[in-house]
């Protein structure tokens, strides 16, 4: 059966002798683990086209047991991305999270991924690059339906907040009086509140927000253990 389709590579590894094992992140077929045979034999077939982190359309062909990359073309490319090292590390990152998410994909996750290389090509300062990927990370969660986003305490309704809390279900806050030590518990504070209801639906005021990269690291270090929970990834830290 013949698939096209438009796609981001978000890995691609050597293997056996001649080929190549490449993870695709497809527009409406989700996450395609497919092989380019021959890749490492002949450059003539596939060129530079199977480098990862560019929008390309695809002509795979699925097989009994595996698919193949009949035919790849790159239809734009981000040759910026890779020349931060912040920018590599947050791609190793989603490259992970996406891998993870096998089955769970929609047309939104593949936009918001277009959308976080081209902002992550453009971006000129790493605070700019932190909150795109913080951006992206509170959607995934949001996505699964692990986020309880409500400013109150799960518990009791109490506004005052303290805590981010989760069991191995769902993401939620916390009141101190509600707060119980067989969950997974991290105190937060007024500004990673405000951050974190805000961009699990961001509007264009915030996306052109500055926000300072120690508020931003600070952030991600809160929500880092919630990730690697869920998703059962090792992470990398950005710093
Ligand atoms: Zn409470």
């Amino acid at each position: 059966m013949e698939i096209k389709d438009y796609g981001i590579i978000i890995s691609s590894e050597d293997f056996r002798e001649n080929d190549k094992l490449v993870k695709i992140y497809t527009k409406d077929n989700g996450l395609i683990i497919s092989y380019a045979f021959g890749a490492k034999k002949s450059k003539k077939r596939f060129g530079g086209n199977l480098v990862p982190f560019n929008l390309s359309s695809f002509h795979l062909k699925r097989h009994k047991d595996y698919i193949t990359i009949e035919e790849v073309r790159v239809i734009k490319y981000f040759p910026e991305i890779t020349k931060s090292i912040i920018n590599i590390k947050i791609l190793f990152n989603v490259s992970a999270l996406l891998c993870s998410q096998r089955g769970h994909w929609d047309t939104n996750l593949f936009k918001l991924l277009y959308f976080l290389l081209t902002n992550l090509n453009d971006a000129k300062e790493d605070n700019d690059r932190i909150k795109i990927y913080l951006i992206f990370c509170f959607y995934l969660l949001k996505k699964e339906g692990i986020i309880n986003a409500q400013k109150i305490c799960y518990i009791c309704k109490d506004k005052k907040i303290l805590f981010i809390a989760s069991d191995n279900n769902s993401i939620y806050f916390k009141c101190p009086s509600c707060a119980n030590e067989k969950e997974l518990l991290v105190k937060i504070d007024g500004f990673f509140l405000e951050f974190f209801i805000q961009a699990l639906n961001p509007t264009r005021t915030f996306l052109e927000q500055k926000f300072k990269k120690d508020a931003l690291l600070k952030i991600l270090s809160i929500i880092d253990p919630f990730l690697k929970r869920y998703f059962n990834v090792d992470i990398e830290l950005l710093f």
